[in-house]
């Protein structure tokens, strides 16, 4: 089959890699109908990621259709239309009881087409393997189109979680960082508990244009420091709850940095480096709290299944790109370089 894969930072190709096939008999293969590029595919493009076998085919954000299962498959059959989420979890472990997914002891917090734990290949191919596919395999209801659901198996389940970590309570004020595919996500689920005005912080016009139509107040980071511009649009206070939505050091300070005292930073930007700064100092004497982490999609996908009928939360507005499989390499330069206007790249095999 035709998959997309890495060969070093910004070399990724169309080749020709072999099928997946049933290897455990809790696997089902899919035949994939839509896969896209993410922001976390950049980190591993951008040669940050360490530990890649070269060659590894990309891709966590998928779905499709099956097309086989291993004989000890109960809930699937051959034909059946499912999303899955981008980390590969059992299902029955310690982790996966306390709904920490992510953290699976059995596949060694594995994601597809990353690094973690075992090796799987990923999404941006013809079809994949689904390990434990009973428990990853979500079906996608009759009448939703690809587009809708797609992006509950990642970010806007991560973008969701960014919100819900945020403590947002009605009337608050609220920041968020990075206008990509997640903070435009995450965007729409602020205004699912009710603030009074929300910020978004980012550099690229066309993308916070389209945080505007969505919502939101555009701050221009080139302009002048975010965080007084921030605190100059909140009485000098400062918004109530910061999302950190990019994975780099300057929007995690910004963010701590423009937080009121007492108010809360949610950060789901990826930090690919083991460490990094760190302003002890604002975070300690504003009593401010921190939550942090990968999203344990899998917890999210059918509670905001409804949300999307309902057309309370539409993913689809971030979508500017669909290619075909094939012209993936140039999906990947203009989302990288954010030439053409590209927020979210899709893919059809
Ligand atoms: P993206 O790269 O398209 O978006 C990042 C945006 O941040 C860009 O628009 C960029 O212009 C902007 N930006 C850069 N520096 C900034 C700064 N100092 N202040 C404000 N904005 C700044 O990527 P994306 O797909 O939206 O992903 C965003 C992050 O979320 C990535 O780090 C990705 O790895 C991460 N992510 C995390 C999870 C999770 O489970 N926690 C899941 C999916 C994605
Ligand atoms: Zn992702």
């Amino acid at each position: 089959m035709k998959a997309i894969t890495l060969h070093g930072p910004g070399d990724v190709r169309v080749e020709s890699v072999p099928d997946p096939r049933i290897v455990d008999p809790t696997d089902a293969v899919l035949r994939i109908t839509t896969s896209a590029v993410c922001g976390s595919d950049l980190h591993q493009y951008h040669g940050r990621v360490a530990g890649l076998d070269p060659g590894v085919v990309m891709g966590h954000e998928f779905m499709g259709i099956v097309e086989e299962t291993g004989p000890a498959v109960r809930q699937l059959r051959k034909g059946d239309r499912v999303i899955a989420p981008f980390s590969i979890s059992c299902g029955f472990c310690e982790w996966c009881r306390m709904r920490l997914p992510t953290q699976c002891a059995t596949t060694g917090r594995a994601v597809f087409g990353g690094r973690f734990g075992k090796q799987y290949p990923g999404g941006q191919a013809e079809a994949i393997r689904v390990p434990f596919a009973d428990h990853m395999c979500e079906k996608v209801p009759a009448g939703m189109t690809d587009e809708q659901v797609f992006f509950l198996g990642d970010i806007l389940s991560t973008g969701y979680v960014c919100a819900e970590n945020a403590g947002i309570r009605p009337g608050d004020t609220v920041a968020i960082f990075g206008a990509g595919p997640v903070g435009l996500l995450a965007l729409q689920s602020v205004h699912l508990f009710g603030p009074s005005r929300v910020f978004m912080v980012d550099r690229v016009d066309y993308r916070l244009k389209l945080a505007e139509e969505l919502g939101a107040v555009p701050v221009n980071l080139d302009r002048s420091d975010p965080a007084e511009q921030l605190r100059a649009q909140t009485r000098g206070r400062g918004p109530d709850a910061v999302l950190e939505c990019v994975g780099q050091e300057a929007p995690f300070t910004q963010a701590i940095q423009s937080v009121r005292a007492g108010g809360t930073v949610s950060s789901v930007g990826v930090y690919v480096e083991s460490s990094m700064g760190f302003p002890a100092r604002d975070a300690f004497f504003k009593d401010l709290t921190l939550r942090m982490g990968i999203c344990n999609a899998r917890n999210f996908i059918s509670p905001l299944m409804p949300l999307i009928q309902a057309g309370r939360l539409q993913p689809t507005r971030i979508i500017t790109h669909t290619m075909p499989l094939t012209e993936t390499p140039k999906g990947y330069a203009i989302f990288d370089r954010k030439e053409d206007r590209a927020i979210k790249v899709m893919l059809k095999p």
